[in-house]
């Protein structure tokens, strides 16, 4: 199906009505386990001879049909969906790699990816080096002789810096290290990263992909395309004691990753999704190509507007001719920059809270991508955590809000934020 546009993918890939005793609508199979025919059959599933369902930490025929389908919108050659965003990351990057190894990353990072790479994985002995990423040779300068991955986003949240993925690519190419872009706020539907020279690319399912702020989800899609044998990953060339001496590369060649994530990944750490909530995530996979248009057009204007309102300081949004960002938004999204809006009031931090205080349609909360608008003040909520230091090279300021612009009607939505600034 994969020669299909995006919008008809969304909607009917992975999904072999036929197969699923002619449902229109993909099932929820809500199991966690299958029968064997025999303990050969099982056997053969065991050994991988046969491919199949065996137990629902590792796969699931909804789970299979989400899969299959993000692969088909990203354009890679498989997919693994996870729990949450925050299990696809923490479980990728672990079957990834091991202690003595490290990570360059773009400083301008999901706070929880940040954390994770900055406290939590260098306890396991995997460190990461932070960079500018608006200079793509930040990265080029900062590779070791152990570095064995580039991570970065490609739209940053909330710092909207939209990076030249191209550029970072070649770098990647050059230290043959995996290229991996997080593209939870650019989705599939406005930006393929893979056509940009990523190797591999992780979704929070939970963010516009689901849509409705239902169900927690994350995703890795492969992109088939990194060379598992240039010696720098010999668990993927050597044999496996995980996996009764499996040599991945020999055995599973451009889809060794994938399969990794599978059999290593989710058997042992179990971030696996729910069966219910890859049915809840489809749903909204089937829209988003309509929906993130909505997003993007009320985002655009109301950042147009909160530029002409006298009391507003600033506004960082990658669509608006202001942007020092808008060249490389031509170029990496010019179906749209998402929903996801930023600014400050000439009040500052007390101004900032206060506002995210007296909105009444946009909810306080610490999400984006939901249909319905929200608001944040980063500062004293998801980046307090951070230094001051660590907080500008995210870049948050003190006085900046979040808005993830939903798709209500966007006269409805300037009146919220006009009543929200009377009260300071
Ligand atoms: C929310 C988010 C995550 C984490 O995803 P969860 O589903 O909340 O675990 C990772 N990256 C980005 C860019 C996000 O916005």
């Amino acid at each position: 199906m994969s020669d299909l546009k995006l919008a008809t993918n969304a909607l009917h890939a992975g999904h072999d009505v036929t197969a699923n005793g002619g449902t229109r609508a993909v099932p929820i199979y809500q199991t966690s386990s299958y029968v064997f025919n025999n303990s050969d059959h099982a056997a053969n599933l065991f050994s991988l001879k046969e491919l199949g369902f065996i137990y629902t930490r590792l796969n699931n025929p909804t789970n299979q049909i989400l899969q299959d389908r993000l692969a088909a919108v990203e354009g890679g050659i498989g997919a693994v969906v996870f729990a949450s965003g925050t299990a696809a990351i923490s479980t990728g990057l672990l079957t990834l790699l091991k202690a003595g190894d490290h990570i360059v990353a773009s400083s301008s990072l999901y706070g929880g990816t940040y954390n994770l790479l900055n406290v939590t994985l260098p306890r396991l002995g995997i460190t990461t080096t932070f960079v500018d990423a608006s200079n793509p040779d930040n990265f080029k300068d900062a590779v070791q002789d152990n570095t064995r991955a580039f991570f970065v986003e490609s739209l940053g949240n909330p710092k909207l810096d939209v990076l030249d993925l191209e550029a970072i690519a070649a770098h990647s190419k050059a230290a043959e290290v995996p290229f991996i872009v997080d593209n939870t706020v650019a989705t599939p539907a406005l930006l393929n990263p893979i056509k940009h020279g990523a190797n591999i690319v992780i979704h929070s399912l939970t963010k516009y992909i689901g849509g409705q702020g239902t169900s927690l989800g994350g995703a890795i899609i492969d992109a088939g395309t990194f060379n598992w044998a240039n010696g720098k990953f010999p668990e993927f060339t050597e044999p496996s004691a995980g996996y009764h001496g499996l040599v991945y590369h020999d055995a599973l060649g451009a889809a060794s990753y994938t399969f990794k994530l599978i059999l290593e990944g989710l058997r042992d750490f179990g971030g696996a999704m729910s069966p219910t909530n890859a049915f809840n995530i489809i749903q909204g996979l089937e829209t988003l190509p309509v929906r993130i248009k909505q997003h993007s057009a009320n985002a655009l204007e109301l950042a147009k507007w909160l530029e002409a309102q006298d009391e507003i300081a600033w506004v960082n949004y990658p669509g608006l001719e202001s942007s020092k960002y808008k060249a490389l938004a031509d170029k990496y999204l010019p179906k749209g920059q998402s929903g996801i809006v930023t600014f400050g009031h000439k009040g500052g931090y007390d101004a900032a809270k206060k506002i995210a205080d007296n909105t009444k349609l946009f909810s306080l909360l610490a999400n984006i991508g939901d249909t319905k608008s929200l608001i944040i003040h980063p500062g004293s909520t998801t980046h307090q955590q951070l230094d001051e230091a660590q907080q500008a090279s995210a870049g948050v300021s003190g006085d900046l809000i979040r808005l993830s612009v939903g798709i209500e009607d966007i006269e409805d939505l300037k009146a919220d934020l006009l009543e929200a600034f009377k009260t300071i």
